[in-house]
This record gives C-alpha cells, structure tokens and sequence, in this order.
C-alpha cells in the first residue's frame, strides 16, 4: 500500500515547496523506493492552460497533453521520469466531476455536500495517481490559512484516519524573514502557521525552515517548543546557489533516514549521489562561461517582471551545461526594443548564441525576426522553440525566398503567403471560441531525416535509444499510441475506423518523442518551395489523414541553425538534458 508525505506550506508562497517536494522525492528514491509526486492546485480553472504566464509562471505540459503548473515540472527535473497529468488535481476538476456525476443521477436520493463528497473525491483522485508507488508525496499548493486548501488538508488527515498514522507524513515548509532594518531572524511567522495548521487537526511531523541564513539554535529550540516536536525535525534550509544541490543539503541533516523512520520504512539500498554531487559541482563551478541572449515577451506585473515565464528553458540551458561543464548566463531581452531600434540587434554580437522562444500573439513579432535575420547572417548558433521555429521560417520565407511579407496568420490574418496557418481543425475551434485545452498538446512522435543534425544530437544524448523504447512500451497503450501517432499501418486502421488512411508512421526508426503546444503549424503548401531554396526540414509528424506536421528545420550550412515546433525544454533533466539544448550549448562553448 502507498504510503503519503503531505508538504504545505506556511507564511508566503514563492518559498521552495516545489523544490523541496521534489528534493524529498529524490532522496526517497535513493533509498531504493517506488516514488512519485502530486501537486494540489486549489484554484478553480481546470487546470493551468488559461493562466496568464507572467502571472503565475510557464505552463508545463505533459506527455499526456495536460496543461499544469510548473511544479511538476520540478519533479520531473529532479526524479527523471514523465508524470501524467492525472497527478495534478485542482479545486475545478473536483467540483466539476462531482457536479457532472450530480446531474447524471449518480446521487439521487442524496444531498450532494462539501462533506464527504468533496473529500471523498479528492482522496479518489490521489488513490489513482499514486498507484502503484510505495511513496507519494503530495504538494498542498498556496499557503496555509487560505481558505481554499482547507479541503485538501482535511482530505489528507481523513486518509490517516483511513490507513493509519505510519503511513502519513506531514512536512511544513515555512519561511523565516530577517528584516533589513532589526537584521534578526524572526520566528513568529512560522508560529502563526503552525497555530493555523493545527487548527485542521494536523501537527506537522517535520518543519523545514527556508531562510536567507541558517537556523541557529536560539531559534531553532522556539520552533521545536512551539510545535512540540523533536528537534531534529526542525530542518534548516538556507538560500543556495542551485536548487539542485537542496537533495545533498536535507540529507546532511539526514533526512531520508528521519522520514523512512516515521513510515516505519527500512532502507532498501545505500544512497549513491556521485553522479548527482559532480553535476552539483559543475553547476557551481563550471570550467567556462557562455552568454546566450533570449529575446521573449516579458511583461510587467506592477513593478516587477516574472523570468518564470520561460523557467524549463532556464533549466534546459543548465542540464545541458552541467553536462557539458559549461556554465550559461542568460540575458532576457525584450523582443519589442529591436522594433523601436532596429540597430540595436548588433549589440548581439557580443552573445555566443540566441534563443527564440515560445509565445504567442502579435506582440514583439516584428522584433524577433529581426533577431533571427541576425542570427542567420552572423552565424550566430540558434535554438528556435516552437514560436521561435515559425518565425525562423517567416523570416526565411521573406528574406531568402522572396516572399515578400510572408507571416504567420496568427500575426498577419491576409498575409499572401501565409506559410505559417492554421489547419482545419484549429480553424473550427477558433470559430467556436473553444480555448481551453484544445491546442496541440502534449508528446507527438516525429520522423527524423537521416544525417540531419537534430537526428545526430539525438543519437549522441542517447535520446533516440530512450525514445525508441518508450515507443515500443507505448504501444500497447492503443488509446496513448493513437494519440501520438505511433502505431502501424494495420493497427492504427483498425483502432481509428479510418480505412483509408495508410497509417502513421510507416517508418520504424528515428522516432522521437517531444512535447507540444501550438495551434499553428508550418503550411505544408510552403514546404517544397521552402526546401528548395535551402531550409531543411528534419523531422515530421505524420498524422492519422496524413498530413505531414513539420516538427524541425535546420540550416545545415550553418554553425548551428535549429528550430523545432516542439517544446523540448520540457523534457530537461539534470543527468539527462534535452539533445537540442545539448547540441546549442555545445556549440556556443566552441
Ligand atoms: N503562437 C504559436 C502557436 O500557437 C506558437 C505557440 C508556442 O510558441 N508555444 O502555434
């Protein structure tokens, strides 16, 4: 049976319970358990698709297509695996589920109540994702004493009630403030959380106390006293240079041994944290420096500005310069400045390379062509990501092939040559103002092109080999392989009713697996003409009617020119990073 570590979080948000659930999460499956990780969400969207980005972070999305806050992205980045969406439920999908059972007469006879229906729901969804696992450990997001995750919390102190004490853990990640004009750690924050959570009948087990400082010991007795618990579960966890070095730091205070003690758990194998510890070090300490320049849309909130928005990018550069031992120093650069001063696209010559990202909408376009068109007459390495990709093309398209105001309709509705557009089925939705959650999302296959550049980067990380065989475990999920496009000719015919398709991918090799979200795609009436005046498109996406999806482009004549409609910075992880990130990373470093 699964056994629970709860994490909430007290004082403010912002503090680390991302970091430290996932950290908690490494830790445990060093010691040889089956771990996985939940993130409540209490907001009451659906999920995190229509969330403004600058306001609340990047969207992460998973292999399954789902639209989610970044922590899963975090545990991802420190455990390594994929995590369904299934493992983030939100205040919406609870009482969505619950009101569409209602109205199917599931409950006739009975008064539908906050109490037990909305727990029972809750510990329903996180039975279903944490089977399976010996650990799971779930992340009550927002703060404690909102109202909003009172439901959670209760939901939880029932599942001890329903499978015993040994098999929850409660984890307070407060935060302790040294203000500027006392310079003194104050501790009464986290004594008001501890009140407030007792107040839901929980005593957390373990406090973890992020500060800018260590605790000291004055300190740290007030908590242990407040709380009532035993000293050494009063956990100090100061500001670090990398989060990544979080696992290292909890388990100097022993902390895998300290939560396995309280589920009543043995260690199942020594920890080994060498590979981990070296790629730490390389972080800390990299053998040299590179400057990449990325040129997005930043907007303010008030007077300050969120880098969040392009956070797995960040941590995309850093896996891939962990690897490589070379450090990365970024410069957000608001795309706008090149369109109110075009020469200022020469003050990137002093980057070693330029990363166009994600986006969406009009704003900034101009500014990033601009950018590219640098980029490809310097030399100057280039990672185009999904918007990044279209505009590469736009630019190509106007510059190199003579159309003149070639666009994207997303930018330019009566463009003459719209090469980058919508397909049908997108046109339909927009029709209907159907927003939520009908982009193309979540992990598509592609076919790479023999000898191209982004095929050799996937040999060389060993993604091509990781793919394959995910492919092959993927199939027998017919309802996932439908979806991504990777089953052959006969089975797909029979799965999909579509007779007179010929399939997805008759190709059995170089097929890999990236994550979407886009509604535009490359046109594919733009594509012969494209490929003849020298743009190489290296990979595509073979959909169930046929049409071919362009997924990547290169310039092969170039010191590194790449561009892909995917998103890869979603499958980033220390220890293994993205192959496009490697590639770009490596040759900047040259
Ligand atoms: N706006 C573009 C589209 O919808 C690109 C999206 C993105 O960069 N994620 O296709």
């Amino acid at each position: 049976m699964t056994k629970f570590i709860v994490v909430a979080g007290g004082v403010m948000s912002g503090v680390g319970k991302g970091v430290t659930t996932a950290s908690i999460a490494r830790i445990l499956r060093e010691y040889g358990y089956k771990v996985t990780a939940i993130k409540i969400d209490p907001y009451i969207n659906y999920d995190a698709g229509t969330l403004r980005p600058t306001e609340h972070g990047e969207v992460w999305v998973t292999d399954d297509g789902g639209e989610i806050d970044q922590d899963l992205g975090t545990y991802e980045r420190f455990l390594d695996v994929d995590i369904p969406r299934k493992n983030n439920l939100t205040t919406g999908q609870i009482y969505k589920t619950i009101i569409d059972r209602e109205r199917k007469g599931k409950y006739l006879g009975q008064t539908v109540q906050f109490i037990p229906h909305v727990p029972d729901e809750i510990k329903r969804r996180i039975k279903e994702a944490s089977k399976g696992y010996d650990i799971a450990i779930v992340e009550i997001g927002g703060t404690i004493g909102d109202y909003e995750n009172i439901p959670y919390l209760f939901a939880m102190k029932g599942m001890e009630r329903d499978i015993g004490k040994d098999s929850v853990v409660y984890v307070l990640v407060t935060y302790l403030p040294i203000p500027s004009h006392i310079e003194e750690m104050k501790t009464k924050p986290t004594q008001q959380a501890i009140r407030l959570l007792s107040e839901t009948g929980i005593i957390p087990d373990f406090i973890i106390c992020r500060a800018k400082r260590a605790l000291d010991k004055i300190r740290k007795k007030k908590i242990e006293i407040y709380a009532n618990i035993p000293s050494e579960h009063v956990i100090s966890e100061p500001d670090i240079e990398t989060v990544y070095s979080i696992p290292l730091d909890l388990e100097k205070e022993k902390m895998g041994i300290k939560i396995l003690n309280e589920l009543k758990l043995k260690p199942r194998r020594a920890p080994n944290w060498t590979e981990w510890k070296k790629l730490v070090s390389r972080i800390e300490n990299p053998k040299k420096t590179i400057k990449i320049a990325i040129t997005g849309k930043y907007v303010d909130i008030g007077d300050y500005s969120l880098a969040d928005s392009y956070v797995s990018i960040n941590q995309g550069l850093l896996h891939a310069g962990a690897a490589l031992n070379v450090g990365v120093d970024i410069s957000w650069l608001d795309a706008k400045v090149f369109e109110n001063a075009p020469k200022k696209v020469n003050d990137l010559k002093d980057f070693d390379g330029i990363i166009v990202p994600g986006g969406f909408g009009r704003s900034g376009v101009e500014g990033k062509i601009k950018v590219i068109n640098f980029a490809r007459l310097n030399n100057k390495p280039f990672l185009g990501l999904c918007y990044g990709l279209q505009l590469a093309i736009v630019e190509y398209a106007r510059n190199v092939c003579g159309m003149k105001n070639a666009n994207t309709t997303e930018n330019d509705r009566k463009t003459k040559f719209p090469v980058i557009d919508l397909l049908p089925t997108q046109k339909e939705f927009m029709e209907k103002s159907d927003y939520g959650g009908t982009m193309r999302l979540g992990a598509y296959a592609a076919i790479l092109k023999e000898k191209s550049r982004v095929l050799e980067l996937y040999k060389e990380t060993g993604r091509l080999k990781d793919d394959m065989k995910r492919i092959d475990n993927l199939k027998k999920d017919k309802n996932q392989a439908f979806r991504l496009g990777i089953l052959g000719t006969r089975e797909n015919q029979r799965f999909s009713g579509l007779q007179k398709s010929k399939g997805f991918l008759r190709e059995n090799k170089n097929i890999v697996l990236e994550r979407h979200r886009h509604r535009y795609e490359v046109n594919p009436e733009f594509v012969d003409k494209l490929e003849k005046k020298g743009l190489v498109f290296s990979g595509y996406h073979l959909r169930k009617d046929d049409t071919k999806l362009m997924e990547y482009i290169e310039l092969p004549k170039l010191k590194f020119f790449v561009g892909t409609q995917a998103h890869p910075e979603f499958k980033c992880r220390l220890g293994n990073p993205s192959p496009l990130f490697y590639g770009f990373v490596k040759t900047c470093s040259k």
